[in-house]
Formats: structure tokens, sequence, C-alpha cells
């Protein structure tokens, strides 16, 4: 087992976790970044990013992510390819004990460990995981090229996959739980204008049916959430795109959360309950939930992190660059 100690420790390798590291890094704190499991965050599992600033032309999320690791290394973040499985917040040094067995202490501990997709919570959904049940139109997509899926949400994610999908699958039915979709109206737009999509509304899928061996789906039973009525859609794929939880469970007990798991900060900050214990992205914003808003709490964090050490006579404070 190897210690690795530094001023900052960052949790989370997204828009959150690598913008904390960029502040950091230039005010000479040499942070340490664990990547974690999805190294890269959830922008890895789109395409075109149309709204993050500076880019006139849609830039690829994936490729936007590489590049948030180069400029976090290049201006000296230690980035690690590990896995937080404990955390011990009572202790100081924060102790973070990492997948491969590699202890990670930090004077300072900012939390960006985001979010992930959520599931409809149906037996039948492990059955037909990557058997026809998917959460992500752009690596599964391709699988259904002239087939006919479905996509289950109302959110800006149900309404992407839709018209991602509509590219390669002969239908697109997205089914939706309300009479109203929370998408962006641009986003809205583009779908009620694609011949190849249409919209189920008022429905919940209810069971996940086809072949057992090998699994494979081939229909869903729906129910009307206003008459009650029971019916079934013929389908090759399903997409399941209602939202994601927070990836807070290694905290539960040690640092207040909101009730749908989120940490709670300090209004107008990134300070959770634990002094030196900052939180940036996804981890604790439940309303806007962008790459650019994860980006500035990350910004916030490392800025709070800087002035915690300057308060508690760690290191001198180096304004930021
Ligand atoms: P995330 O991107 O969720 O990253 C979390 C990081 O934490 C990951 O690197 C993960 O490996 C790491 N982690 C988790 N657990 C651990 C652990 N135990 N130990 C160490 N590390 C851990 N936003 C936009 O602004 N524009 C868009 O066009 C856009 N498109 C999107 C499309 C899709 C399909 C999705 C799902 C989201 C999209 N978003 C978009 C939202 C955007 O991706 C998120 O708001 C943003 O990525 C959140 O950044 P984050 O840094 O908080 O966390
Ligand atoms: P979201 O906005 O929370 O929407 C989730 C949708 O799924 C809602 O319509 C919800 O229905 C529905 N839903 C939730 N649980 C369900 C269940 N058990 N059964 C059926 N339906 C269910 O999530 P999101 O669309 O993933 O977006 C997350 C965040 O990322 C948002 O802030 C979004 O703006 C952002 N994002 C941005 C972009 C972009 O800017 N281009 C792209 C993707 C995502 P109700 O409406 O009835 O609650």
């Amino acid at each position: 087992m190897t210690t690795h100690h530094s001023k900052v420790l960052i949790l989370g390798s997204g828009p959150a976790g690598f913008t904390a590291a960029i502040y950091a890094a230039r005010a000479n704190l040499s942070p340490i970044l664990v990547a974690g499991m999805q190294p890269g965050g959830q922008l890895t599992i789109t395409t075109d990013v149309e709204n993050y600033p500076g880019f006139a032309a849609a830039i690829q999320g994936p490729w936007l992510m590489e590049q948030m690791q180069a400029q976090a290394e290049h201006v000296g973040t230690r980035f690690f390819a590990d896995t937080i499985v404990a955390v011990d917040l009572k202790a100081r040094p924060f102790s973070c004990t990492g997948d491969s067995g590699d202890l990670y202490t930090g004077d300072t501990l900012i939390i960006a460990t985001g979010a992930q997709a959520r599931w409809l919570g149906l037996p039948s959904e492990q059955k037909f995981q990557g058997f026809g049940l998917s959460a992500c139109a752009t690596c599964d997509g391709f699988f259904f090229r002239d087939k006919e899926v479905a996509v289950v949400g109302g959110g800006n994610s149900a309404v992407e996959e839709a018209l991602f999908l509509a590219n390669m699958a002969s239908k697109v039915t997205l089914i939706h739980r309300r009479d109203k979709f929370r998408a962006e109206k641009i986003l809205q737009d583009r779908l009620f204008a694609n011949p190849r999509i249409r919209v189920l509304w008022n429905q919940v899928v209810e069971e996940l049916a086809g072949e057992a061996n090998p699994p494979s789906l081939k229909k869903l039973k729906l129910r009307d959430t206003k008459t009650g009525a029971a019916s079934e859609l013929a389908v090759d794929g399903l997409f399941v795109a209602i939202g994601h939880d927070p990836n807070t469970g290694l905290f539960k007990g040690q640092l207040a959360m909101d009730a749908e798991g989120y940490i709670v900060t300090k209004p107008g900050t990134t300070q959770t309950s634990v002094p030196g214990v900052f939180a940036a992205g996804d981890v604790q914003d439940k309303v806007f939930r962008q790459a650019v808003t994860a980006a500035g709490t990350g910004c916030m964090g490392a800025l709070e992190a800087d002035r915690y050490l300057a308060h508690h006579g760690q290191v001198a404070s180096v304004a930021a660059q």
C-alpha cells in the first residue's frame, strides 16, 4: 500500500473535478485527482456539446474531457486512475482508500463524484441489460440500426436520446409518464419535427418482456397513468433516460445530505457540513446539472480550499491567477 498526500485531494474527473484541479494546481497546491470508474465523467457518454462556452461549432463530449484532463495535468495536477471505496472524514488529514489498496490523504477534500443513470427499478430490467436495454444511446444506438426502439423519460436526456436514435433506428417511441416534457423548448421543437419519432404521453413501462435464452427484448407492457388502461408495445430496444442519482454512498453518515442523497452545501459556497470538505458539480446540484455549472462550482471549491488552507496556516494563500 502506498500513501499519496496532497493539500487538495479531488475525487472525480468530470468538469467539476478537472476545473477544481486546474485552479488548485495554478495556486501551487499540487492537487491529487482520483478519476474514478468513469474517467471524464458523464460527458464521455454523449456526442455533440453545443452549450459549453468558447466553441462556436459543436464539440464532442469525450474530446472536451480529454482537453480538460490535459489542461489539469499540464498545470501540475497529479492524476490517479483509481476509485475510492472508503473515506474517513473524521480523521485529519482526510483519508480515502482506493480500489487499488492505495491511500489518498488530503488537508482539504473536494468531492466531485457526480451522478449516474437511474433505472426504472423493474425486476425484468436486469434480465435485458445489454440485451436490448440500455441507458446510453451514444454507446448502444449502433446496435439498433433500422430497428424499432423506445426511450423513457421527459427531460433533456430523453429527448436527446430519441433524436440521436432517430438517426439510425427505423422508429423511435418516446414514452413519458406525464403530458408535458421538462426538456428545453429547442429540443422539443426538434423532436416534434422529426417524422421518425412519436410520443406516447401519460404512459409508464410496467414490464419488459421477450425471449429468455439468449435474452432478447421484444415488447414493453405499458400502463396509462390517467385511465389505468394496459397496452403493449413491440420494440427491439429500450433506452432509459429518467435522470441520475448522485454518487454519494461513500459519504453517508459523514456529511449532511438531502433526502435524495445530494450533498448539502452552504448557499453560495461549496462548503459541506465538515470544515475543509467541499462539494462541486452534480453531486451537490440537482437543479442545473450542466457541464458549465459543474466547472463553475469546481472553481469555487478550489478557491475555497485555498482560503481554508491559508486560514488554517497550512499554506500561504495564492490568489486565483
Ligand atoms: P460527472 O461528469 O458525473 O463526473 C463524476 C466523476 O466522479 C467521474 O469521473 C467518476 O469516475 C468520478 N467518481 C464517482 N465515484 C467515484 C469514486 N468513488 N472515486 C473516485 N471518483 C469517483 N451538460 C451540458 O452542459 N451540456 C450537454 O450537452 C450535456 N449533455 C449531456 C448528455 C448526457 C447523456 C448526460 C448524461 C449529461 C449531459 N450533460 C450535459 C450534463 C453534464 O454531463 C453534467 O452536468 C456534468 O458532467 C457533471 O459534471 P461533474 O464533474 O459534476 O460529474
Ligand atoms: P431530468 O431533467 O431529471 O428528467 C428526468 C425525466 O424522467 C423527467 O421527465 C421525469 O418525469 C422522468 N422520470 C423520472 N423517473 C421516472 C420513472 N421512474 N419512470 C418514468 N419516468 C421517469 O433528467 P435528464 O433529462 O437526465 O437531465 C439531467 C440534467 O442534465 C438536466 O439538468 C438537464 O438539463 C441536463 N442535460 C442537459 C443537456 C443539454 O443541455 N443539451 C442534455 C442532457 C442532459 P417528470 O417530468 O414527470 O418528473
